[in-house]
């Protein structure tokens, strides 16, 4: 699953209008037109291993086998596919006497929202387990161990007309030790009819109630006798449930089409919402083989994980798909779907069929030929990294108006929301590129890691999530040799990414013992995909990146996981992380002191909380170091740090030689040293920068920052290391610069003194913007191979001097505005589109924004309505941005995974902090109620609406608003409290040291 990204890399800065802008506004107008109780270390589980889908062979002899057993049963029953809600009402199964039974064709009579099939749990059931001094299996977090199931038959009829749908699962179980009861797993879904029978000619086991257990999101089945252990036996269930307007589960969307508006279905059942669509046993271990079969209208195509083996028309304008049968996997990466799309396809050169599905004007435009294009090839590159081909006979690519993530896994029918996935080659920018590029590369690693592979619990997330966000950057440096992602880009958008949420006391290990199904939403968070990859990385580097190949080919093939844990488990268990400090012996220059601390932003913290102030957090640290001067570096040495504080030997070290640790970042923790080395390399990146490496130099910027941000280190160093910038012509430290930047303008950016802040960044900025001017046309495509570190640091400095508030900056993006606007023919250069809309909307008039708000509505490329409607915060103009604000809950206007952008962006915007948190406040029952479920949108949106509050009176707001919403997302509002505490204490400490560093250095 691949969460929504937050990379920042449109005008993140909201543009800053100097007085001389005030003309361009008035006159030259021409255009009018996790949490706390999980920190330290806690004991393990026994369950650390991964399942392993076993050999190919062996996948296809139990297929062949359940084949076999199914197809006996279905003759042995005669389970035939009947259309279950007239079947239900009927006579067919034998319906469960007693409490179970409520009236059928509830399929049009159960509100949404609300469980149907409120069955009451059967009287006397609970009594028998009080007298036996055990609670009741239903009760238990996890499903009883004493059932499996082996195989699924599943039948669906999806009624699209009145959003409803209705099913028939027969689940072949082994009963592994006896016991009168069934527990699966089932949640919003009403159930009808319930049988159970022996697999062979014994025939049936009277049921002797049935009933749901809502707080569990179980169902129970009581039976009259035991089943009895090594049998198999068949479980039948009719039901029905809604196909709801929501985002988990089966869940519906629509898109407008020729004027039209059309409906689809499709299904996210990671990680625990399976259970809304067919009960089952929605628990990753128990992986089962499925065979599907849908009944749709034929005006609608059905997909699933797999190919359709036979489609059965009928008179009355319905047909039914018959799917193969799946290999054995797990609930939550089961997936289908119920639309109207069209489809182009590739095929791979080991046969495996790809097809991209999207709403048929963006496959006639070809938005789909770029991500099938590097899909094929990905299979391709997968296969011979693990050495294991691609395990099914196809792989469908869906593109969905509205998904709660970015996109999902879901063996051979992965979806994706459009913006992550559709591209229009003629108007989209090379982020936007990355962006879709990332997220296919994310997705296909599933297909072996999380699909193929997968991990039998929950807490292990991290580890196929951490594997396939590393492996974005490989398999984007495999597509394109020359980005250098995995060295380089790897460390702004993930390693500086994640220390800034791992620096926080209400931060987590990456590892989470999760039970309750509620809970195990937060997993899937930064800190599991960011660390996760983030600690991968570290081990592919000190293992070496073809032993750990070989690794992961050896767990594919032997399903054994390499000790890594062993060697990991003080890093993934451990939440947060070290920063090291190195100090120069005064006396014997060659004598160092390195220590080590858990990095905390918030030192007060560690005072307040007893656990985090015991100094229990040690890590086995991988310390590389080098020693340099002038004109060169040694090659690197390596330290192992294991002690709080140890004294070590470095050869060659002199007076005038400087210190560097953690060579290329690929450590996960922070360095830092006496002031006197600080100075030596700051001395050294403005004599000659190349001396140290560009992601030592990327990496130097965001320590310095972010130590200086938690109180380590003087406020001035990070300024002062920027300042040779000037002649930086690589991208990477630019960005890292940029994105450190970006929290400390936040904090600045409703203060008095702003300006003088603002003065001294477009100081280092003006050299660079200069030099490198504005791109003068589009890329051509074959082009952004070569020239994406060009195009990618103009792009940086552009957006660092619009926002800062350059002058010639600005003018050129109200010049290009206006062109656009008179000449109706936008010219504006793809890659900047974003800088220039949120320049133009924040510096120009009303009409400006209207014209944007007019192009939003119009244009059917999703990579442009994106920006142009994050453009429209920009605005200073606080009726517009709530006007904005209103609208964006209104899902026809505003996609409902946007409107959290929308939220969130107009919080950026020092204008418009304010209204977005007085909006966020009012509307919070109806956002709760929209993202609750998904519970990273939730997350997102708190943090998003809440980072950059930092006065007092915005943190008692925000207590007194989470003390009147005690419900939910806790471990979300207690980091927004940490967070707003420490920018509230960063004001209170420090600013006044940096703004006064900044007046004597303004005048030198
Ligand atoms: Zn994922």
């Amino acid at each position: 699953m691949a969460l929504d990204e937050k990379r920042e890399k449109s005008a993140s800065f909201t543009p800053m209008m100097i007085e001389e802008d005030a003309a361009l506004r008035n006159g030259s107008r021409g255009l009018s037109g996790q949490w706390a109780d999980a920190v330290g270390v806690r004991p393990r589980t026994t369950e650390r291993h991964i399942t392993v889908h076993k050999r190919l062979v062996l996948g296809f002899a139990i297929s062949i086998l359940a084949l076999l057993v199914v197809t006996m049963i279905a003759v042995l029953l005669s389970v035939r596919f009947e259309e279950c809600s007239t079947a239900a009402a009927a006579d067919s199964p034998a319906r469960a006497s007693g409490n179970g039974s409520l009236p059928g064709a509830a399929r049009l009579n159960h509100d949404a929202g609300e469980p149907p099939g409120r069955q009451e749990e059967a009287p006397g059931e609970e009594e028998e387990w009080q007298r036996r001094r055990q609670p009741p299996p239903w009760t238990q977090l996890r499903l009883p161990r004493h059932l499996r199931p082996l195989h699924y038959n599943l039948m669906l009829s999806a009624f699209m007309e009145n959003f409803t749908f209705c099913g028939e699962v027969n689940v072949q179980i082994e009963c592994l030790n006896a016991s009168r009861y069934i527990v699966l797993h089932a949640h919003r879904v009403h159930i009808e009819a319930v049988q159970v029978a022996e697999d062979k000619l014994s025939g049936a086991v009277r049921v002797s109630s049935f009933f749901l257990y809502p707080q569990n999101q179980v169902f129970v089945v009581v039976l009259n006798r035991s089943l009895e252990a090594q049998r198999s036996y068949n479980l039948k269930i009719i039901y029905s449930a809604l196909i709801e307007n929501e985002l988990l589960g089966f869940f519906r969307s629509s898109y407008v089409l020729h004027g039209e508006r059309r409906f689809l279905g499709v299904t996210q059942f990671s990680p625990t919402h399976a259970r809304k669509a067919f009960p089952c046993f929605d628990e990753p271990i128990y992986k089962a083989t499925f065979k599907i079969s849908i009944k749709h209208q034929a005006t609608y195509l059905s997909l699933s994980n797999m190919p359709v083996e036979t489609s059965v028309f009928e008179e009355d304008g319905w047909v039914t798909d018959h799917f193969s049968q799946t290999p054995l996997m797990s609930t939550y990466y089961l997936a289908w779907a119920v639309c109207n799309f069209t489809y182009r396809e590739t095929t791979t050169k080991n046969g495996v069929v790809v097809r991209l599905y999207a709403r048929p004007d963006a496959i006639r435009r070809g938005s789909g030929d770029y991500a099938l294009n590097i899909t094929r090839r990905l299979i391709e590159f997968y296969e011979d990294y693990f050495k294991v081909p691609y395990s099914l006979p196809k792989l469908d690519l869906l593109a969905v108006p509205k998904h709660p993530y970015a996109a999902m896994e879901n063996w051979g029918l992965s979806v994706f929301v459009e913006q992550r996935i559709l591209l229009d080659p003629s108007i989209s920018s090379i982020s936007y590129l990355l962006d879709v590029t990332m997220v296919i590369v994310h997705e296909l690693c599933h297909q072996w890691f999380g699909d193929l592979v997968t991990p039998v619990w929950w807490e292990d997330v991290w580890l196929k999530e951490g594997f396939a966000h590393y492996f974005e950057f490989v398999g984007t440096d495999y597509l394109y040799p020359g980005w250098n992602m995995e060295k380089q880009r790897f460390l702004t958008d993930v390693l500086h990414e994640v220390m800034l949420l791992d620096g926080l006391a209400s931060s987590h290990p990456v590892s989470q013992e999760v039970q309750r199904a509620t809970d195990i939403d937060r997993v899937f968070d930064w800190i599991a995909y960011k660390k996760g990859a983030a600690l991968i990385r570290m081990l592919a580097n000190f293992m070496g990146h073809s032993v750990f190949q070989m690794g992961l080919q050896a767990l594919k093939k032997v399903g054994k996981f390499v000790n890594i844990q062993e060697v990991m488990d003080q890093w993934t268990l451990q939440m947060g992380y070290p920063v090291i400090t190195i100090m120069r012996n005064e006396t014997a220059d060659n004598i160092v002191v390195i220590s080590q601390e858990h990095f905390i932003y918030d030192i007060d913290a560690k005072t307040r909380d007893p656990d985090l102030g015991n100094n229990s957090y040690l890590w086995q640290i991988p310390l590389t170091i080098a020693v340099g001067n002038t004109s060169h570096i040694s090659s690197e040495a390596i330290i192992w740090v294991s002690n709080k504080s140890e004294h070590h030997r470095i050869a060659a070290l002199d007076e005038t030689s400087w210190l560097l640790g953690n060579i290329n970042q690929t450590g996960y923790f922070r360095v830092n040293y006496d002031i006197r080395n600080w100075r030596l390399l700051i001395d050294q990146l403005m004599r000659n920068h190349e001396v140290i490496s560009v992601s030592n130099r990327a990496g130097l910027i965001d320590d310095a920052f972010n130590l200086a941000r938690a109180g380590y280190l003087p406020q001035n160093i990070p300024l002062e290391i920027i300042r040779y910038l000037s002649e930086e012509k690589d991208f990477l430290p630019w960005h890292a610069a940029s994105r450190a930047l970006y929290p400390l303008d936040k904090l600045l950016d409703r203060t008095e003194n702003y300006n003088i802040f603002n003065e001294y960044i477009l100081k280092q900025v003006a050299a660079m913007y200069l030099k490198l001017g504005w791109p003068t046309n589009n890329l051509n495509r074959s082009l952004v191979q070569a020239a994406y570190q060009h195009e990618e640091l103009r792009r940086e400095v552009i957006m660092l001097a619009c926002s800062f508030g350059n002058k010639h900056c600005h003018q050129q993006a109200a010049t290009l505005i206006s062109d656009w606007i008179s000449s109706n023919r936008n010219r504006i250069p793809l890659n900047v589109r974003d800088v220039v809309y949120c320049t133009g909307v924040s510096l120009m008039d009303e009409d400006v924004w209207e014209f944007i708000w007019m192009k939003f509505h119009s244009t059917t490329a999703v990579s442009e309505k994106k920006i142009l409607l994050e453009a429209l915060t920009c605005s200073d103009d606080r009726n517009l941005l709530n006007r904005l604000l209103n609208l964006s809950l209104n899902s026809e206007v505003v996609l409902d995974q946007d409107a959290i952008d929308v939220i969130i962006h107009v919080a950026r915007n020092p204008h418009g902090r304010d209204l977005a948190w007085k909006f966020f406040r009012e509307k919070w029952k109806i956002l709760n109620a929209r993202y609750g479920e998904a519970l990273f949108m939730n997350s997102k949106l708190i943090s998003g609406v809440t980072e950059f509050l930092n006065t007092e009176e915005e943190l008692n707001e925000l207590k007194n608003f989470i003390k009147s919403y005690k419900e939910g997302a806790a471990s979300s509002f207690s980091r927004a409290v940490e967070t707003v505490e420490a920018n509230v204490r960063w004001q209170m400490l420090y600013k006044e040291e940096l703004f006064q560093w900044l007046r004597k250095s303004l005048i030198h």
